[in-house]
């Protein structure tokens, strides 16, 4: 089968159409064409997958650690196999270049399988022993039950991963609903994880809208935790619709690059550049709001711009392009809404700023951009733009520098560059973000937790963090004298 054509649910272990009389549609980003239109999942469909993960629930929590890692390893085999198919499906859908999904979003998704598939048989008690003369007791980390999960259209197959897998190496079973702008590799992934012998419902995945099938999953009575990643303002509406359920938000974020005037300047420059171009700026962790000390301000606006003109802007399946289109005509609407707003209140333009013509004017293109002389109270500089758009901004000294860093709501993740210990150690403990990275932006690694402060939302993604997210914590107490009565 045609991956485009693929039905809209997998559901207990087969594929099926949703149910629901309203359609949705999947766009080439590079170009513009409808690659594929399906019906979204009723609320009968939803009941139905809640239902079929709850049945599989009762047997794969009461697997062995042992047994879900023997599974997990046989899907990342699996994966391994359809790298090219998953790598190619990724970026016909969303329209990152074929280079990002060959060497970040498909390998990273495997690595996540395989993480998780040691991951499982590590789920200790943190606590045992005997703290009152009369008892003994220990700890259980149990699984929560059904998992609902959401995910955004940046990253589908890496956002499949980081919400599925930790959620069943504890012994839980999900109902994903991908963004659906971009279902296709989610789909691929839950498949393959039947082939690898995945007991059938443990991985569900619908697709449909979010206010229609999305609002209807994280409602659902049967549903014990929502994961959610993706927009601030969504993430508060889900928070509301999942009251009273355990909640793992990981949304927005506005990364500042906070470069001292002792930086390796050529590093920061390259750095900067790929931190705020990666994916077309569609990454949460993207540098968007680059501070540069005084001394430096000049030279990194030069570098910056000059770098900029390097990079290959076109068709994504060239494995020799950088940066490809943004996912849709909206998201590229609201980025050109953000810079012609910046400039038409005074800020400098300096590279970019428009929707490129010629043989990209069909797709979703947009120039990357850089921008001096906005205001840092400027909703430029605090909003979140989700595109290829780096804002250069000075400051004096390094408490100045880090303030400016904290001025916004989120909180997500943030790099500090400098030669100097003393100063890298001091902006990694009062920047308020989940991650500081010194002397680069943007790596990931499964072993390492990711999640935000403030706005950014709550809960860890990746590493055996996660597992705290998806598990429960039992405290058994029991009486050793027999004397209790
Ligand atoms: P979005 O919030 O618009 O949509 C995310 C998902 O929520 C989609 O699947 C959508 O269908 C669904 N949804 C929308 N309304 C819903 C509702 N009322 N009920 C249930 N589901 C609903 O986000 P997006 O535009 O797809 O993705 C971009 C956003 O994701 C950015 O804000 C980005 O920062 C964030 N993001 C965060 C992280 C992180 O780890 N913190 C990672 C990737 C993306």
């Amino acid at each position: 089968m045609n991956h485009q054509d693929l039905p809209g649910l997998y559901v207990g272990g087969r594929y099926r159409d949703g149910a629901a009389s309203e359609r949705y549609e999947v766009l080439d980003p590079a170009t513009g064409e409808v690659i594929s239109s399906r019906t979204e999942a009723s609320v009968d469909d939803v009941d139905d997958a809640v239902a079929t993960a709850k049945a599989a629930y009762a047997q794969w929590s009461t697997t062995s650690p042992g047994e879900r890692s023997t599974v997990l390893t046989r899907w990342a085999a699996e994966l391994t196999e359809m790298s090219d198919d998953l790598a190619s499906t990724e970026t016909r859908q969303t329209g990152k270049p074929i280079k990002l999904s060959t060497e970040f979003d498909v390998p990273g998704s495997i690595d996540n399988v395989s993480f998780f598939a040691g991951a499982a048989r590590n789920l200790e008690g943190k606590a045992s022993g005997e703290y009152s003369p009369d008892h003994t007791s220990s700890i259980r980390r149990e699984p929560v039950g059904v998992i609902g999960s959401i995910s955004p259209w940046n990253y589908p197959l890496q956002m499949a991963a980081w919400k599925i897998l930790p959620a069943v190496a504890a012994g839980n079973t999900i109902v994903l609903k991908p963004a659906e702008i971009t279902p296709l590799t989610s789909l691929l992934f839950a498949e393959a994880a039947t082939r690898a012998g995945l007991p059938d419902g443990v991985v569900n995945v619908i697709t449909g809208r979010g206010a229609t099938t999305g609002a209807s999953l994280v409602s659902h009575r049967d549903v014990s935790m929502v994961s959610f990643t993706g927009s601030t303002p969504v993430g508060r509406q889900i928070a509301a619709a999942a009251a009273g359920k355990r909640l793992h938000l990981e949304l927005g974020g506005k990364a500042p690059f906070v470069v001292f005037d002792d930086a390796d300047l050529e590093a920061a420059i390259n750095g900067a550049v790929a931190g705020a171009l990666i994916n077309s700026g569609q990454d949460c962790t993207a540098a968007t709001r680059a501070y540069v000390q005084r001394p430096l301000f000049d030279d990194f606006v030069a570098g910056v711009a000059s770098l900029m003109d390097t990079v290959r802007l076109g068709d994504p399946s060239d494995p020799g392009t950088d940066m490809g289109p943004l996912v849709s005509r909206r998201q590229q609407q609201h980025v050109a809404g953000f810079v012609d707003r910046a400039r038409d209140t005074g800020a400098k333009i300096v590279r970019g700023g428009a929707v490129p013509g010629g043989d990209l004017a069909s797709g979703f293109y947009y120039e990357p951009t850089l921008v001096v002389g906005a205001d840092q109270s400027s909703e430029i500089v605090q909003r979140e733009i989700f595109g290829p758009v780096l804002v250069v901004l000075p400051f004096e000294n390094d408490a100045d520098g880090i303030a400016l860093a904290n001025d916004t709501d989120f909180g997500l993740a943030a790099s500090a560059w400098t030669r100097d210990l003393y100063r890298a150690q001091t902006a990694s403990r009062d920047i308020a973000a989940g991650c500081v990275w010194i002397n680069d932006h943007i790596p990931i690694i499964s072993e390492m937790p990711h999640g935000g402060y403030k706005a950014s939302g709550y809960g860890k993604d990746m590493s055996t963090y996660s597992l705290d997210e998806y598990t429960n914590v039992k405290h058994v107490m029991s009486d050793i004298t027999g004397t209790a009565r």
